[in-house]
């Protein structure tokens, strides 16, 4: 693949009403090859009035979008997941150079983000309303699901791809036209997927995007006017908190993505040898910053040794290295300062009682690279135990009883993933019943799809992406109360 070109073919400007255009200011940012610390690409930054272009362009757009018919707009969706198939290679290339994951993690995104745009395809069509009576039978009632309105859908660096398809497939399918703003870090792959929706036949104005270096400058005026009626957020919980705040005052509908601390606890009958397995995938999967990664390894302690060292010795052969070279699976952190947090937590569950089993220091530049990290017997006050880590540090915490499992699962603000590895099918529902998390993988390192209700519960977050649910996040119910002819009096 020659790269060079391959990011030449990539728009750099803003896309509004259908045109792609500069900022209103003329400034531009770079984006860096976390691999290599490269400059790869200068893009245009939009200001608080291109923001406001925008929203406009958006709202012009809205109602034609609306009265189009879900067939033609499933058609559309259709045709942009084709496309996106098409060009999986550029794709994949253009988001492993921008954001560090392998290739091969680059293009199961791909898959991955394309599978939202022929799922809500889908779904398009399969719109239902209900009809009930009123108990008194003097009405009877019908519902509608109507598209909210225009959509500020801000999303963040770790998944270029997926992150904005399964907000833009479910608002586009429910008829709702969008404002994009991808993270500044990784903005070319969603450059590339909006143009790759035009050629699909997006009608303009229907998607807009707009990459900025001050997030602020696109979310503040967008969120202060009336015409936008809904925000969808994935980021940090503090930015998400901050914008809940924001989206107070004119009421907008919410849905918000945010941070996690996943448990992936290992009971005494689990299969060891499946649990390494799928806790290595749960935790090391996009360089462990996942907002499903499994954060706190949980082990009983009497499989605690051969559980370790099997998953220490699985782990240390992990290929670190520049996502685009043949095996690498672990690529480079997405910023420098990331890989000096990875330091302070090692040391930081060194000094409550962490013994490193593998890996535990940064290598060498160029770029942002920190070996894949398994700490065991740090206690429950180290950062590790506390906080997302967000990069690939593993750190194993044993436990004695069940109760404790799901007390210490539970100790966390946070609430999206967990994972619970147990042969016993009652733990299933012992699991579920005790866990406060949005998901649950059982015997299983792997959550996300399509056709799931994905999203978290307590600071992990409101509502759920995928499945009917996703779409239903993009509309209002409308009830309409009909006269019964029956009626008495
Ligand atoms: P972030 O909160 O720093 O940024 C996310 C997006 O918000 C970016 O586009 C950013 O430019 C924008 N932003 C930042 N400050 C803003 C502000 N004041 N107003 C408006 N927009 C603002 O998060 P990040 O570092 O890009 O992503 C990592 C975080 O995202 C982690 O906490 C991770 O768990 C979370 N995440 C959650 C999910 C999920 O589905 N729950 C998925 C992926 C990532």
């Amino acid at each position: 693949m020659d790269i060079q070109a391959l990011l030449y073919k990539v728009e750099k400007r803003l896309y509004i009403g259908g045109e792609w255009v500069d900022g209103a200011n003329g400034e531009t940012y770079e984006v860096e090859n976390p691999a290599t610390g490269e400059v790869i690409a200068t893009l245009a930054s939009g200001t608080r009035e291109d923001s406001l272009r925008a929203l406009e362009a958006a709202d012009n757009a809205r109602k034609e979008w609306e009265r189009t018919a879900p067939r033609t707009r499933a058609e559309i969706l259709r045709k942009g997941y084709d496309l996106v198939k098409e060009r999986k290679e550029e794709f994949a290339h253009i988001m492993t150079v921008e954001m560090g994951k392998a290739l091969t993690e680059a293009r199961g995104e791909v898959d991955y983000g394309a599978d939202y745009l022929l799922w809500f395809s889908e779904e398009t069509n399969h719109f239902y309303g209900e009809t009930n009576q009123y108990p008194a039978k003097d009405n009877r009632m019908i519902t509608v699901r109507k598209p909210v309105g225009p959509c500020l859908l801000i999303t963040p660096w770790n998944f270029p791809l997926s992150m904005a398809t399964r907000k833009i497939a479910p608002a586009l399918a429910a008829g709702n036209t969008v404002v994009i703003k991808p993270a500044k870090l990784t903005p070319l792959t969603m450059q590339y997927f909006v143009q790759t929706m035009e050629e699909a036949g997006v009608p303009a104005g229907v998607i807009n995007i707009v990459s900025s270096t001050s997030a602020r400058d696109v979310s503040e005026p967008i969120m202060a006017d009336p015409r936008c009626r809904k925000v969808s957020f994935t980021g940090s919980t503090p930015v998400g908190a901050a914008l809940m705040t924001q989206a107070s005052e004119n009421i907008l509908k919410m849905s918000l993505e945010l941070g996690g601390n996943a448990p992936a606890i290992v009971f005494a009958d689990a299969d060891i040898d499946l649990a390494v397995e799928g806790v290595k995938a749960a935790k090391m999967r996009n360089i462990g910053e996942a907002c499903t990664a499994a954060n706190r390894i949980l082990v009983h302690e009497s499989i605690a040794d051969e559980f370790s060292e099997k998953f220490a010795k699985a782990v240390s052969e992990m290929k670190v290295g520049n996502g685009l070279e043949e095996g690498v699976e672990v690529g480079p952190l997405i910023e420098a300062k990331e890989v000096d947090r990875m330091r302070e937590l090692v040391e930081d569950a060194k000094a409550t009682g962490g013994e490193v089993l593998t890996g535990g220091e940064a290598i060498d530049g160029p770029g942002n690279f920190f070996q894949p990290t398994v700490i065991r017997g740090a206690s429950r006050d180290a950062r590790v135990f506390k906080e997302e880590i967000f990069g690939p540090i593993a750190p194993i915490f044993t436990f004695s009883t069940e109760e404790e499992a799901w007390e210490m699962a539970n100790d966390t603000e946070y609430g999206l993933a967990s994972y619970v590895f147990s042969e016993n099918p009652d733990m299933l529902w012992r699991a579920s019943d005790n866990l406060e998390f949005g998901l649950i993988g059982y015997n299983s390192g792997v959550v996300s799809d399509a056709s799931i209700p994905f999203g978290g519960v307590k600071a992990s977050g409101l509502g759920r992406e995928g499945s009917k649910e996703g779409m239903f996040e993009y509309t209002e119910v409308q009830m309409i109360g009909v006269r019964d002819p029956y009626a008495r009096g």
